[in-house]
C-alpha cells in the first residue's frame, strides 16, 4: 500500500508580476521599428504567454504597427488581444507583402519549419532563439540553451527574444476581451439554460496535449457533484473542443443535474472566452483553457501532474495549483507509462476542502 502524502497547494503561482520601473524608451535596434512582425506560437496556453511582451511593447512604443502570422488554433487568441493590430492566418503567409523599412520579425516558435517559413518569405530583420541548426535563417539568434538553464517562466521567453531589440520591457499579466457581441450570445445562452445570475464555476476537463494532463473524468463527475451538492444556486458549465468532447459527454452523463450545461465542443474560441469571462471561477487541468481563465482575469484552481507550473502556471496570479508530489514529476509526457499516480492520488477527496473554501470566499461577494 502506498503512503499518499500531503497535497501540495500553492496560494500564487511562481509567474513574475507587472512592474513599472522600465524606460519608456529605450531601444537596442538602433532606432525603433516601426512594425513588428511575430510569427506566433502554435498552441492557445503558449499564445496566452505571449502576450504580455507584446502588451510591453505597445505600452512602451505605442506607434509600432504589431502584425502576427498565427496557426488555425492560435489566430483567435492573438485576434482578441487589444494590442494586437492584425493577424492573418498562417495559411495566408505566401501573399503577405512585407513593409521592410524599420521593421523587426520576431520568431516566437522554435522549429526549424518556422525560421525557414520566415526565411523563405522574405521576413525583415527576423530575430529568433538558436535551436535545430536554424542560426543560418535568422538574421539574428539568441541563446536558447542559456534561456532554458535559466529555469524561467515560459513567458520570459517571449519577452527576452523582444528585449533583443527593445531593451528591457516591462512584466505584466496576459490581457484578452470578449467581443460585447459574443459576451450577448453568451448571456443569452446561459439565459435559455436558467444559469443566468448563478455564481457559475467553469469546468475544463480535456487538455489537447495528451492524456497525462488530464485528471480522471470520474473525479470531475465527483467534484462537480460535491460543488452542486454544496449550494443549490450554483451552476456548472463543462468547456471542451472537439477532440477532447467525449470527457464533458461522461462527466454530463453521469452527473446528470439541470444546473450542469456542457457546450459540446460546439463553439469557437472567441464564443467560449465570451461564455468563460461569465463564469466566475475555473477548474482546469494545465491547458489552454486554464490559461484564457488566467488572461480573464478570473480565480480558479489549475491540476498539474505531469507538467511543471514553475516553468508554465498560468499568469494572472488568481490561479491555485494543485497537484500531488510524485518523484516522476515532471515528467512532460504525453500519455503516462507508468499508473498515472501524479493524477490519480490527487484525488476529489484531497482537493474539495481547497475548492469549497475558495467557492465559499467567492460566493459571500458574488
Ligand atoms: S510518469 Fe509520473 S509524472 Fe509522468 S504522467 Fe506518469 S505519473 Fe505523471
Amino acid at each position: 500500500m502506498l503512503n499518499v502524502p500531503s497535497l501540495s497547494v500553492k496560494d500564487k503561482n511562481p509567474v513574475p508580476r507587472p512592474s513599472d520601473n522600465v524606460s519608456p524608451m529605450t531601444s537596442v535596434f538602433g532606432k525603433i521599428p516601426d512594425r513588428l512582425y511575430v510569427y506566433g506560437v502554435n498552441w492557445i496556453g503558449d499564445a496566452v504567454l505571449s502576450l504580455p511582451t507584446l502588451q510591453a511593447i505597445r505600452r512602451q512604443f505605442p506607434e509600432t504597427f504589431i502584425s502576427v502570422l498565427a496557426s488555425t488554433q492560435t489566430v483567435d487568441v492573438y485576434g482578441l488581444s487589444p494590442v494586437v493590430d492584425e493577424v492573418f492566418p498562417v495559411l495566408s503567409r505566401s501573399g503577405k507583402a512585407f513593409s521592410k523599412e524599420n521593421a523587426v520579425s520576431l520568431c516566437f516558435p522554435l522549429s526549424f519549419r518556422s525560421a525557414w517559413i520566415l526565411w523563405k518569405g522574405g521576413w525583415p530583420n527576423r530575430i529568433g532563439y538558436a535551436f535545430e541548426g536554424r542560426s543560418l535563417l535568422l538574421s539574428r539568434a539568441l541563446d536558447y540553451a542559456g534561456w532554458k538553464m535559466k529555469g524561467q517562466h515560459q513567458s520570459t521567453y517571449y519577452r527576452e527574444l523582444a528585449e533583443s531589440v527593445y531593451g528591457p520591457l516591462a512584466e505584466s499579466d496576459p490581457v484578452l476581451s470578449a467581443p460585447p457581441e459574443e459576451r450577448e450570445k453568451a448571456r443569452k445562452f446561459l439565459r435559455d439554460q436558467h444559469l443566468e445570475g448563478r455564481f457559475l464555476v467553469a469546468v475544463n476537463p480535456g487538455a489537447y496535449y495528451g492524456a497525462a494532463k488530464m485528471w480522471p473524468s470520474g473525479f470531475y463527475a465527483d467534484l462537480v457533484r460535491r460543488i452542486l451538492d454544496d449550494d443549490p444556486d450554483i451552476g456548472v458549465v463543462l468547456f471542451s473542443g472537439e477532440k477532447d468532447r467525449w470527457v464533458t459527454r461522461d462527466i454530463a452523463a453521469s452527473v446528470s443535474a439541470s444546473r450542469v450545461v456542457s457546450i459540446d465542443g460546439a463553439l469557437k474560441l472567441p464564443e467560449s472566452v465570451a461564455l468563460l469571462s461569465l463564469c466566475h471561477y475555473v477548474l482546469s487541468n494545465d491547458s489552454g483553457m486554464m490559461h484564457l481563465g488566467g488572461a480573464l482575469g478570473l480565480p480558479g484552481a489549475a491540476l498539474f501532474g505531469p507538467t511543471d507550473p514553475v516553468a508554465t502556471g498560468p499568469m494572472g496570479g488568481r490561479t491555485r495549483i494543485l497537484r500531488h508530489p510524485v518523484r516522476c514529476s515532471p515528467c512532460f509526457l504525453r500519455y503516462c507509462p507508468i499508473d498515472h499516480r501524479c493524477m490519480l492520488f490527487l484525488t476529489p477527496d484531497l482537493i474539495w476542502p481547497t475548492i469549497r473554501e475558495d467557492l465559499d470566499n467567492l460566493r459571500r461577494t458574488h
